[in-house]
């Protein structure tokens, strides 16, 4: 189907296509990168498992409430999405220490938060998208107040929402990256881009064992039956 669709955008993860002024279909790609493009690579399959995953996150966010971008799913490695205008902001969410928090505060990666920590990067290529605080967004204006509550609110919720999800599977939510936009129809701040194990740091509950892109980030091997594996256990099925 997407053939016959004008190509929006490609990014790394995903080919954004027109379908008409007010959506999209997003195609997941097998594509891999990190480290802001220096490092390069592909996994086999992981187009078709993020998009079932993702979309079976985002079906159960929906579900609870949280305004999403998510439509419906359309085939192995497409989804249909409304139109958004991206908020040029990372929000990272994190429960657990690990990656650059535990880099910048010399704290053993897995050692818990106190809280739930909220952090924001600029989404820059060019800049390799730097932290940036609260501040930062207002002063750049990069979103208004009212949306960064928003922000902060639905991204609070959707931790619960997950951690919930990934736990009654035996999976510990260390982390996630978070990306809203503004809905093009009804000009309504929702939670778009994806949630994945490209996104996400997961960690099995008993062993640590990681199931996520850490394991191509720092050439674990397995990537492909990592992201298997979180597939199965969400008790999702490739097709
Ligand atoms: N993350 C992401 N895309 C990014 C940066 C981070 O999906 O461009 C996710 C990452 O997978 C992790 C969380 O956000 O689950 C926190 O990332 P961190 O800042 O620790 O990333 P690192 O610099 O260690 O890759």
């Amino acid at each position: 189907m997407s053939s016959k669709m004008k190509k929006l955008y490609e990014g790394k993860a995903k080919i954004i296509f027109s379908k008409s002024s007010n959506q999209v279909v997003a195609k997941y790609k097998d594509d891999a990168t990190a480290f802001n493009n220096l490092k390069k690579g592909s996994i086999k399959n992981k187009g078709i498992i993020n998009n079932i995953i993702s979309s079976y996150l985002f079906e159960m966010l929906n579900h609870c409430g949280i305004p999403t971008h998510f439509i419906k799913r359309v085939d192995q490695k497409s989804q249909l999405l409304k139109k958004v205008d991206i908020i040029p902001i990372e929000v990272l969410v994190r429960n657990y220490f690990a990656g650059s928090l535990s880099k910048k505060f010399g704290v053993k990666e897995g050692t818990k938060l106190s809280d739930t920590l909220i952090e924001y990067c600029y989404k820059s290529d060019k800049l390799g998208d730097p932290h940036i605080s609260t501040e930062h967004i207002l002063n750049l204006g990069l979103c208004e107040l009212s949306e960064l509550e928003l922000i902060e609110n639905y991204s609070l919720r959707v931790n619960d929402v997950l951690r919930g999800i990934f736990y009654a599977v035996g999976i510990n939510l260390v982390d996630f990256k978070l990306e809203f936009g503004i809905c093009k129809k009804t000009n309504q701040l929702i939670l778009a881009d994806e949630i994945s194990p490209d996104t996400c740091r997961l960690w099995d509950l008993k062993t640590n064992k990681k199931l996520d892109k850490d394991r191509f980030r720092r050439d674990l091997g397995n990537i492909e039956d990592a992201y298997l594996e979180v597939l199965e256990r969400l008790n999702l099925k490739l097709k």
